[in-house]
């Protein structure tokens, strides 16, 4: 099996994979990485080089990606002759804010209000209402980056320029209730699983912590996995997809975006369900059946940041005491063997279970200290 990146999602993907009794290669342009130093091969070049490419495809039958700045190009080329999930398109749409939001309005899925920045002309005729806002960048962003928040309809331009002079959307903020995400997987044939709704938390635009199941009314989740199994069908997917959603303060489901990939929000199901995010991924890219994506029991995710490394301001960087994690027999530690802790790095995760989600709450509670 071929992979395209080489993080975190990349990692946990190969182990899944070999697992399963698969080989995997990966391309990516980085250093024995997460991805690069679990994987049985990793060919180091641009995702565009065309000798990197048509060694990956002499050696795999089927490949997908891990991040959606993938160049939909590499895709395209690996499809003459491999099997590729999820699809150039799919990915081309959810890597661009413009097309994605524009998709998922066609389709009549629903979204924030919103209008496309590509001049300083559309940003000062921008209409009122779509403020207060947040102006995101097309392309490129990812927790929280590419964003700037407006205050009044006077701010845009400025923002628009501060942003790059790039094309970028404004969407009006909505006022939330919670966040909460659900993971699907679709085959070539339509066959689509959907894992229980995971409430999500962040901390400076970063995923912090999420809840399995969410807290939230039986309708209302019931909606959100319908909601993302019907993206996966109009995207006519193939692969894992993760639908990010908004529950507004009137109870209404948003979508906010959409990766065509595992997803943060959906590392639980490695501990905690029957299927994997990453096991479903390597599922679909071979052809195989489904796997159940059952939840076994309640579960709460708290993301490891780099921050935890820098406790004393000056000092250098120290890896926290996991024994600290470890003396909970429940909480299943991963981490991604990154060999440079930064701030905001996500560095590994905690994945807490007990048989009640009151339970789960307490023990990363007391995990976090808070
Ligand atoms: P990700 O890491 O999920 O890729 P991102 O950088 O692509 O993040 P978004 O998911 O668009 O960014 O936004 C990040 C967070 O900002 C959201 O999870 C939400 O908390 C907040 N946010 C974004 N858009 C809105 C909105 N229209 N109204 C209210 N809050 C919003
Ligand atoms: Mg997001």
């Amino acid at each position: 099996l071929g992979l395209l990146g080489g993080g975190q999602l990349g990692r946990m993907f190969c182990m899944a994979a070999q697992s399963l009794g698969y080989k995997v290669v990966v391309l990516d342009p980085g250093e024995e990485g997460p991805a690069g130093s679990v994987a049985d091969r990793h060919v180091r070049s641009d995702y565009l080089d065309p000798a990197a490419l048509a060694e990956l495809a002499a050696l795999a039958g089927a490949a997908t990606t891990e991040f959606e700045n993938v160049p939909a190009a590499a895709l395209a080329f690996l499809a003459r002759t491999a099997r590729v999930c999820p699809a150039a398109e799919s990915v081309a749409i959810a890597q661009d804010r413009i097309r994605e939001k524009t998709f998922l309005a066609d389709h009549g899925f629903s979204v924030a209000p919103y209008a496309v920045l590509a001049s300083e002309d559309d940003a000062r005729r921008v209409d009122a209402s779509l403020c207060p806002g947040i102006v995101k960048s097309a392309r490129m962003g990812y927790d929280g980056k590419g964003q700037i928040r407006v205050a009044t309809q006077g701010d845009v331009a400025a923002a628009w320029i501060a942003m790059g002079v790039i094309p970028c959307i404004i969407e009006r903020l909505v006022p939330l209730a919670a966040e909460v995400s659900v993971v699907v997987a679709r085959t070539e044939h339509g066959d689509t699983t959907a894992w229980p709704v995971a409430e999500n938390h962040h901390r400076d635009g970063i995923l912090d912590v999420s809840i399995v199941p969410a807290r939230v009314p039986a309708a209302l989740a019931a909606e959100a996995r319908d909601v993302a199994t019907a993206v996966a069908a109009k995207l006519d997917y193939r692969g894992v997809l993760c639908v990010e959603m908004f529950v507004t303060t009137q109870g209404r489901l948003i979508i906010n975006e959409i990766a065509p990939r595992p997803h943060n929000s959906g590392h639980y199901s490695i501990d905690a369900c029957v299927t994997s995010q990453f096991e479903q991924q390597a599922r679909v890219l071979a052809g195989l059946p489904l796997g159940d994506p059952r939840l076994h029991e309640p579960a709460v995710m708290v993301n490891l940041l780099g921050d935890l490394w820098f406790t004393a301001a000056g000092a250098a960087p120290r890896e926290p005491d996991w024994t600290r994690v470890l003396v909970h027999p429940a909480a299943k530690l991963h981490l991604y063997g990154k060999a440079e802790p930064r701030r905001g790095r996500k560095m590994g995760h905690v994945t807490c279970l007990a048989p009640t989600l009151a339970g789960a709450l307490a023990m990363a509670r007391a995990i976090r200290r808070d």
